[in-house]
């Protein structure tokens, strides 16, 4: 009963940061990352999404970010993507997703980096009705954020 007094407090009172590389500024904490995922319907996909909020590697300001974070996208900005020679299942995801750190409300970093994350999970834009935020592949601000 202790125990699980003492954990359930720990995992209030602290927020840790998502695993990156490249110096990050601009990340959701592990707890907002878990939080938003929270809303995904498709158990494998939430499982995978889960999980990688405290596994997957974020990767920053390299020159392969820096000019994929660059490339001109219909309806706004890009938040994020992933890059590799493969693609992630909700089984077997991807190990790492490239951030574009943009300059969004705090209330809108989880939601980029859950849909972010469903794509290390082998998600993708056509796939609708998972409650994945960004579906069809742009976050609506005003609708989505807070
Ligand atoms: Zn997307």
């Amino acid at each position: 009963m202790m125990v699980v007094s003492t954990v359930l407090l720990a995992a209030v009172a602290c927020a840790h940061a998502m695993r990156s590389v490249g110096g990050c500024t601009n990340l959701p904490t592990v707890e907002e990352c878990t939080r938003a995922a929270l809303r995904i319907r498709n158990q494998c996909l939430r499982a995978c999404v889960l999980a990688q909020c405290s596994g997957v590697t974020v990767r920053c300001g390299d020159m392969d970010t820096v000019v994929g974070c660059a490339e001109p996208r219909d309806g706004g900005l890009r938040g994020g993507f992933t890059k590799s020679a493969t693609v992630g299942s909700c089984q077997i995801p991807l190990d790492e997703v490239r951030w574009c750190e943009l300059p969004v409300p705090a209330s809108c970093k989880p939601l980029i980096m859950v849909h972010e994350l469903a794509h290390t999970c082998g998600w993708h834009h056509d796939v609708q009705g998972m409650g994945v935020p960004g579906t069809p592949g742009k976050l609506f601000w005003r609708d989505e954020c807070d």
